[in-house]
């Protein structure tokens, strides 16, 4: 018996040696101290013993018992903690690396810029109201002072739909339909889409936006339509900008107005944006023709008014020095996330 329990501790020594990792220190466990394992068996022979030995041998297989119990321990121990750091390092995950950027949409330039428009003008206390996409030739022209065959109607090259109506060519249809429907003051912009039946090119499109300007009460003057614009533009420019009023010409205004101001790229000095004239062109404006305001059922003697319409992507582009106006249609990601 002596014997059978020395040599199951170098056995179990011998094999504890071979033993690399955890799991294989479960499976010696087994082998030793399990049910039908090594220290079980020995117990087993016990019985073949003496009476006087008995005692002395159950001893000592305990004390083996106990013996391969901690060595196993202690080994299970070491080894999970080193399985457990290695297990840890091959699943780290690195978080200082930058995560995948996810494209999010968001509103168009034009309808960015067409907002921010719509904002300042209505901070201004100017309402909202829109006008019809499709309209009658008498809205779009010959209420608005463009009789028929007038010279004037081909300065906007226009989608007839029928003889009498057509796609509007101008914001400015909204007009007579505001003045018709409310009594002064009135105090009102109209955004919108607008269509001409014009080349695509860099500086012109078949679908553009603009956004029309109407002010009519007693007394306003053109210190009015002065004031109003260069407040709006500044703020849009989001600096005091300096303009400029040329005289021009539109049938539904008397006098009519170009206004520019201060080239914002260059200050007046001359660059390629302004074509070395130090001034942009900005939008059209003048004072509502009387002949406009007695279509509106509103009284010239009574009353006066001013007017402006502006393209938003002209401003659009020059907000974000955009060389072509047909990069707003061509849907590509590039450009819109770049200005967006
Ligand atoms: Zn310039």
């Amino acid at each position: 018996m002596q014997e059978q329990i020395s040599a199951l501790r170098q056995q179990f020594q011998a094999d504890l040696k071979n033993v690399h990792q955890s799991k294989q220190v479960e499976e010696l466990k087994i082998k030793y101290l399990g049910k039908k394992g090594s220290i079980q068996d020995l117990m087993q022979h016990l019985r073949h013993a003496s009476s006087e030995a008995r005692p002395v041998l159950g001893k000592q297989i305990n004390e083996l018992k106990e013996e391969i119990t901690a060595l196993c321990e202690e080994a299970l121990g070491a080894f999970s903690q080193v399985e457990r750091a290695k297990q840890l390092a091959e699943e780290k995950i690195d978080i200082t690396l930058p995560a995948r950027r996810r494209y999010l949409g968001r509103a168009h330039p034009i309808s960015q810029v067409l907002q921010e428009v719509i904002d300042i003008l209505v901070g201004m206390g100017f309402s909202v109201q829109y006008g019809p996409d499709i309209d009658s030739d008498y809205y779009n022209y010959e209420g608005l002072n463009f009789p028929p065959d007038h010279p004037a109607r081909d300065m906007q090259d226009t989608f007839y739909l029928t003889k009498d109506f057509l796609l509007r060519s101008h914001t400015s249809n909204t007009q007579l339909r505001v003045m018709e429907a409310h009594s002064p003051p009135i105090r009102i912009i109209a955004p919108g889409t607008t269509y001409r039946n014009e080349t695509v090119s860099s500086r012109s499109h078949v679908f553009f936006h603009q956004v029309e300007g109407l002010y009519i009460d007693k007394n306003v003057s053109f210190a009015d339509l002065f004031a109003t614009m260069e407040e709006f533009l500044s703020k849009l420019f989001h600096t005091a900008v300096k303009t400029r009023f040329r005289p021009s010409y539109f049938p539904f205004v008397e006098p009519g107005l170009e206004v520019d101001i201060r080239c914002t790229s260059c200050q007046g000095k001359g660059c390629r944006l302004c074509k070395q004239t130090g001034w942009l062109e900005i939008l059209g404006a003048g004072m509502v023709h009387p002949e406009v305001l007695k279509n509106g059922g509103i009284d010239p003697e009574a009353y006066s008014g001013y007017a402006w319409g502006m393209g938003i992507e002209r401003i659009a582009m020059l907000l974000h020095g955009v060389r072509d106006i047909r990069m707003f249609t061509e849907n590509d990601l590039r450009f819109l996330e770049q200005i967006g």
